[in-house]
């Protein structure tokens, strides 16, 4: 029988308030193990919560990026349970009335709807003793740093049905909350989680299987190959008559595969009930409004406009605008007049810096967009030909910038370089000079008889190879143009 995969995502993302969500401790990653923790974040009888502000704009913010409706009249409730990283013995979160509701994501032109976006606290983080964090742990210490961070959960429709197709929405949903500055997007420092939720049925079939809820996965490609070894495992089960059962499931990195970790709870369970500690919120509409207007440019609009402004490839269009910061050093090229279609042959070699170096960042070296903008003149002007254009780039993005901390010798660079500068004094400047050039070739010509006797008896291949000898002896400089003229030129003579 043929099984087609229903495919769900919970994502959790922090949101990159200053403080907590419902106290005034800094909300910001690290610092030394509670170290930033109050009463209210530590759950002390009789403390009270005091709502961020900030952290329902910047759910508004996520709401109205993903076409949600957002809500007029909204609530916190309790969601009980015991667990050592809680210690009120329940999170304040949002059941019934989430704060967005009813919005969609359009990945790759496949649209998954969002079901809902709710604000929550995080819970404190466990630190297991056991080499791996999963298994043959003694003892675990309880970090409540995290412990109020707020959380915006995302929760979309089972309508994605591929891993590979998981991974992509997860990518676009965090590029889109990296533009509106809301979160980090980090999974490995844990502010972007996602658990899967994964099912099979046979293919036609409208009803849902049973799920099971992946969790522990730590990267998109973590991500896709859990939800295919997920997917793998329940076919096969299904496939022999037995049953899936509805339970969480822990990806482990090292096997490949998932395990299973508790039965999942129902709803009910957790004896969901109103926060008698917070009022319910109406969101006045002309704040709505508001965040709507000052909202930046999309991630999916960017896009379109790189790909129609300066004719980039769909395929690379991802990747350019994926990175933010590498979006806007080149419109920040376009801005200072370079022309469009020109930048866009400089993108190859910062995309394969990014590709050879992990953690490779265009602000981190020593180039700025004034830069390239300069190597695009001087290219334009015919002062350098397209090699040296090329190479000239690709150094300045292997530079890096110096950091100015302490008195170290480094090899970066402090002050911004001046490109003109550059080519003068090592001498880059093309060659044009056509008498120059001709001097040069005809020196190449008596050098290499045997040649261009081939050439002149039709073996024109060989034109190439004199070509290169010329382009040695000027050092990559000479202009293109001049040079392929004169040496034909000095070529028809007999
Ligand atoms: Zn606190």
């Amino acid at each position: 029988m043929q099984y087609e995969a229903v495919i769900g995502l919970e994502v959790h993302a922090q949101l990159k308030t200053r403080s907590k969500i419902f106290c005034g401790c800094p909300a910001a990653f690290g610092g030394e193990p509670n170290e930033q923790v109050c009463p209210v974040c530590l759950g002390m009888p009789g403390v009270l919560p005091v709502l961020n502000k900030r952290a329902v704009e910047y759910g508004i913010r996520c709401g109205i990026a993903l076409n949600c409706t957002i809500s007029e009249r909204t609530k916190f409730d309790r969601k009980n349970y015991f667990y050592p990283n809680l210690p009120k013995g329940y999170q304040i979160s949002q059941y019934d009335q989430p704060i967005c509701k009813e919005g969609h994501l359009t990945v790759d032109g496949q649209t998954v709807r969002i079901l809902r976006a709710h604000l929550e606290e995080d819970a404190g983080k466990l630190v297991h003793s056991g080499a791996d964090g999963l298994h043959g742990s003694d003892y675990s210490l309880v970090d409540f740093n995290r412990s109020g961070v707020p959380l915006l959960e995302i929760v979309s429709e089972p309508d994605i049905r591929t891993a590979e197709q998981a991974r992509k929405y997860l990518t676009e949903l965090r590029t889109i909350l990296r533009y509106l500055d809301v979160c980090d997007g980090d999974l490995e420092k844990g502010n972007f989680r996602c658990d899967a939720n994964v099912s099979i049925r046979p293919v036609g079939e409208e009803k849902l299987g049973t799920k099971a809820e992946i969790k522990n996965m730590n990267s998109f490609s973590a991500v896709e190959r859990a939800i295919k070894s997920e997917i793998e495992r329940q076919t096969k089960l299904l496939s022999k008559g037995e049953r899936v059962y509805q339970e969480s499931r822990l990806w482990d990195e090292n096997t490949g595969m998932t395990y299973p970790m508790r039965s999942k709870e129902e709803a009910h369970d957790y004896r969901y009930f109103p926060e008698p500690d917070l009022v319910p919120i109406t969101i006045d509409r002309a704040w709505v409004e508001e965040i709507a207007r000052t909202m930046p440019e999309l991630p999916a609009a960017r896009r379109t406009r790189l790909m129609e402004q300066a004719g980039i490839a769909p395929e690379i269009a991802v990747v350019v605008v994926e990175k933010e910061e590498l979006a806007n050093f080149f419109d920040e090229v376009m801005t200072l007049g370079a022309p469009a279609q020109a930048a866009k042959a400089f993108l190859e070699p910062v995309l394969a810096c990014y590709n050879k170096k992990a953690g490779y960042n265009i602000v981190d070296s020593v180039v700025t967009p004034q830069n390239l903008k300069d190597i695009i003149t001087s290219l334009e002007s015919g002062i350098i030909n397209a090699g040296t254009a090329k190479i000239l780039f690709t150094e300045l993005l292997d530079t890096p910038k110096m950091v100015s901390s302490g008195g170290d010798e480094s090899a970066g660079v402090t002050e911004p370089l001046d490109v003109l500068h550059l080519i003068n004094s090592r001498g880059l400047a093309q060659m044009s000079n056509e008498n120059e050039l001709r001097a040069l070739i005809i020196g190449v010509l008596n050098d290499n008889p045997k040649q261009v006797e081939d050439f002149r008896s039709g073996k024109t291949k060989v034109r190439e190879f004199l070509l290169g000898q010329v382009m040695k002896k000027t050092r990559g400089k000479a202009n293109p143009r001049i040079l392929n003229k004169v040496l034909d030129d000095e070529l028809s003579k007999n």
